[in-house]
């Protein structure tokens, strides 16, 4: 992809409310732009980083066995009137349609996934179920803040599972808590397990995935003698403060899961027979992934005072090319040239190459840029570098950069894709 022709550049502007760094630098970056509070464009940069969050959600998803569907964000009110949820969910963008028909904006799809099963799985052998989808959720928050932290309109990843008995529900749980870790290491998170209270959904525990920066509004407690930890709700009012008990620490929650129990099968009378032919309640759990804010809270925890710093499995793009041009025509054709092929050698092996090839904007410039893009390495092409028969190399987050022989970049680049993630220079 060549920067000169790249729809959404960076810009020294930032929301008057940007009031967190994702909102700020991404706004910058010429990832996302504010249409209102809460609710923004993807522009080119930034789909590209949702999409491989959400590829990587998926890849994990279905490794636990889950099935994607696709539900619809339009739910008619009668759905929420078998679970007497309308009234209950305070952030139901609520809307009327043709002949006064009353419908909400998917907040959440209890609602919808419950009858689905119930229409497709009518025998214990049917069971289980997992099926999750990835779609935009609204949600009317009474404040919307932090950029892609909380919006009014982002992406959410619903998983909902159905089983026939407890331990069948407990083996899942644990297995989606696992596949749930994973995805955040993959972003370049590390997220923690914390016990919670349930919310809307149900009185009984359920856990939270929080990851731990000042950015976060959330809080984690963790008991310095067990390891536990715990979100607010359920440390006992009066140990609130007790920072000899607990560390506490400010959070991001990136993922919640609940279980449900019969709420909602029972709702919709979901039942099936079992092997001896007598009904059998239908156990639920779900579980919840937000992309967006998975996005949001990666650049709050991965960023410097010049830039973010993505890692290489949801950068944009792997590389960033940076050529040099300057007054001597014989010169910049070299310089042409080396790029040319060499981001030809690259993107065919698969390697994804923005390539900062405007004219007339200074080196400066065009380093700042790079830095606030925040791609995770750096090459430089210059007179300079091809006197050397050579590229500059400079990942992300070190200060200086090395030279490497043209004709080994694409192999180091192919060992350094290979290789852990690095992310600071400590
Ligand atoms: P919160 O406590 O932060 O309001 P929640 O507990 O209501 O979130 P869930 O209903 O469990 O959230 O939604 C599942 C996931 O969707 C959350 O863990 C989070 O990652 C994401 N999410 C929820 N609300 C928002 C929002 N307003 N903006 C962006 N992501 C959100
Ligand atoms: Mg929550």
């Amino acid at each position: 992809m060549r920067y000169s022709k790249l729809f959404g550049k960076t810009t020294k502007d930032a929301p008057h409310d940007a009031d967190s760094a994702n909102a700020r630098l991404l706004t910058q970056g010429g990832f996302i732009n504010q249409v209102t509070a809460g609710v923004y464009t993807y522009l080119p940069l930034g789909l590209r980083v949702l999409a491989k969050i959400k590829a990587i959600v998926r890849d994990e998803m279905d490794k636990l066995g889950a099935q994607e569907v696709l539900m619809p964000t339009l739910h008619p009110k009668q759905l929420y009137d078998a679970t007497q949820r309308w009234e209950k969910i305070d952030v139901m963008f609520k809307l009327e349609g043709a002949g006064g028909k009353e419908y909400a904006l998917s907040s959440t799809a209890e609602e919808v996934i419950t009858p689905l099963v119930k229409a497709y799985a009518h025998s214990y052998r049917d069971f289980p179920v997992a099926l999750y989808q990835i779609q935009d959720k609204f949600r009317n928050e009474p404040r919307a803040k932090s950029g892609l932290l909380r919006g009014r309109e982002f992406s959410m990843k619903d998983l909902y599972s159905f089983h026939l008995t407890e331990a069948d529900f407990l083996d899942f749980y644990e297995k989606a808590k696992a596949a749930y870790l994973a995805v955040y290491r993959r972003c370049g998170l590390d997220a923690i397990v914390a016990a919670a209270s349930g919310g809307v959904f149900t009185e009984k525990n359920s856990h939270e995935f929080q990851v731990a920066t000042p950015a976060g509004e959330d809080k984690i407690y963790i008991d310095r003698k067990t390891g536990e930890a715990m979100n607010k709700e359920i440390v006992p009012e009066a140990d609130q403060e007790n920072e000899e008990k607990y560390e506490i620490m400010k959070s991001i929650e990136v993922g919640n899961i609940f279980p449900l129990e019969c709420r909602f099968s029972n709702a919709f009378d979901l039942k099936v027979p079992g092997p001896d032919g007598k009904l059998v309640d239908i156990l639920m759990g779900c579980y919840g992934i937000g992309p967006s804010r998975v996005m949001g809270s990666i650049v709050e925890v991965h960023h410097d005072d010049r830039g973010m710093i993505w890692p290489k499995s949801v950068a944009p793009h792997h590389v960033h090319l940076v050529t040099l041009t300057g007054k001597d025509e014989e010169a910049n054709g070299r310089i042409q040239e080396s790029a040319t092929s060499l981001v030809d050698e690259l993107e065919d092996a698969g390697t994804e190459v923005l390539w900062d090839d405007r004219e007339g904007v200074s080196a400066g410039e065009k380093f700042a840029d790079a830095d606030l893009i925040g791609i995770p390495l750096r090459l430089v092409i210059s007179t300079k570098s091809l006197a050397e028969g050579s590229v500059e190399w400079k990942e992300r987050y070190e200060q200086d950069a090395r030279l490497v022989k043209l004709e080994n970049v694409a192999e180091q680049i192919h060992e350094w894709l290979e290789a852990p993630e690095r992310l600071t220079s400590h």
